[in-house]
């Protein structure tokens, strides 16, 4: 990482970036408490401005699609619910996704608003973790994204809080977010936050902390030491925006984090405006320079892992060096109660190796821990599988 980037390079990515996934987060919408319109208002013209791309007299001229991820719900539901006077929530917890019910039509309306003024069209589109965990509602969202994309409608996404429990949650919009670059298939990920971007040490601890224009390697990145603080109106933090740039990177797709309260921002970002105006702003995350499939994406982040299996030092290494898939053998510990077919995380020595599908349940698992084949098929049948996760099932380096 460094305080010193190649804004060149990272102006030419932005430029030629075709589909992007925009996330605003509360603090950006709802700095005080209500949504701020100025601010919607001005977030839509430039938005507006980005999505026409010129590429001058030897390139040709394209329509940048934008889908924009925000929060703003909750913020925006409370204020109109005390302004009926109803703010004494007994159960705050329980009381959230009806508040946010409340504030998403007035986001809604709040975005139809900014944006009719551009012409620009808008679709809502609320989204659960569950929605995406099948193949078949993935793949239909995908195909309801690129109709939408197709007629220049700008989709604007929030996650379901009214239907989402916890374990099938995104928990917050950087992770939705995250996974929305998987399903529109974006080249670029935007983060707009209430930061200047990405400091180089914990604020909390350290005032003199500097906004870090680049990281190269996001994957190297100690996000824990880095940042443990969460924001306040929003229920992400750095820490969960960091993780959403390290999952899209996986995908090879760059992310930046920009201080989405900063005066024209985004025209900034794209160099729309005059030079003298048009420093770097925020953090660039560089894209991994291998990227994994698609589909393995989907597999590792479309649900929290529902337990963990601890493996030895043996099939530690067959993993990591030798791309192997994880044998019953290696197995030295199971926990949690899982069906199979369910997301397991995979740790050794303590340390998170990565996430990937089981093929048995947590019960036969906790049988054949630690056996060899035959062992298996004189507990279990001959027709098992021989791999407990097999590897084109099983991500390394996950970032959950
Ligand atoms: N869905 C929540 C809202 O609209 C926001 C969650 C988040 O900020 O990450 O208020």
């Amino acid at each position: 990482m460094g305080l010193n980037s190649n804004g060149g390079d990272r102006l030419e990515c932005l430029r030629n970036a075709r589909i992007v996934v925009l996330k605003i987060g509360s603090a950006v919408l709802a700095g005080g408490s209500d949504l701020n319109f100025a601010v919607l208002e001005s977030l839509a013209a430039q938005i507006a401005a980005i999505r026409i791309q010129a590429c001058g007299e030897s390139g040709h001229d394209f329509t940048r699609q934008v889908i924009v991820v925000s929060s703003g719900a909750v913020a925006a539901g409370k204020k109109a619910l005390a302004g009926a006077g109803i703010c004494d929530f007994a159960n705050y917890d329980r009381a959230r996704p009806a508040i946010a019910a409340v504030g998403q039509s007035l986001l809604m309306h709040a975005w139809n608003r900014a944006f009719a003024p551009h012409g620009i069209i808008t679709s809502q589109v609320l989204l659960t973790r569950d929605d995406l965990r099948s193949r078949k509602r993935f793949q239909t969202a995908a195909g309801t994204f690129a109709a939408m994309l197709s007629w220049g409608v700008v989709p604007v996404v929030n996650e379901n809080d009214t239907v989402s429990v916890s374990g099938l949650k995104f928990g917050d919009n950087d992770c939705l977010a995250s996974l929305l670059v998987n399903l529109v298939e974006a080249d670029m990920f935007i983060n707009l936050t209430s930061a200047p971007g990405v400091l180089n040490a914990d604020p909390q601890a350290n005032p003199d902390a500097l906004v870090l224009e680049s990281i190269e390697e996001i994957a190297r990145l100690d996000i824990d030491a880095l940042c443990g603080c969460k924001s306040e109106l929003g229920s992400g933090g750095m820490h969960s925006k960091l993780l959403a740039a390290r999952r899209v990177s996986q995908l090879g797709v760059p992310t930046i984090i920009l201080p989405g309260r900063e005066k024209d921002i985004l025209l900034r970002a794209f160099g729309l405006l005059p030079q003298a105006d048009a420093s770097c702003p925020g953090t660039w995350i560089c894209a991994d320079k291998k990227s994994i499939p698609r589909r393995k994406f989907w597999l590792a982040y479309q649900s929290e892992p529902a337990g963990t299996v601890e493996i030895d030092d043996g099939a530690a290494r067959a993993l990591l060096y030798n791309g192997s898939s994880l044998l019953p053998g290696g197995i030295t510990s199971v926990t949690g109660e899982f069906e199979k077919g369910a997301l397991l995380r995979v740790c050794h020595s303590g340390h998170n190796l990565g996430v990937g599908f089981s093929n048995y349940d947590a019960d036969d698992l906790a049988k054949i821990r630690g056996l060899k084949r035959h062992e298996v098929a004189a507990i279990l049948g001959q027709a098992r599988y021989p791999d407990v996760i097999h590897r084109d099932n099983l991500l390394l380096d996950a970032a959950i």
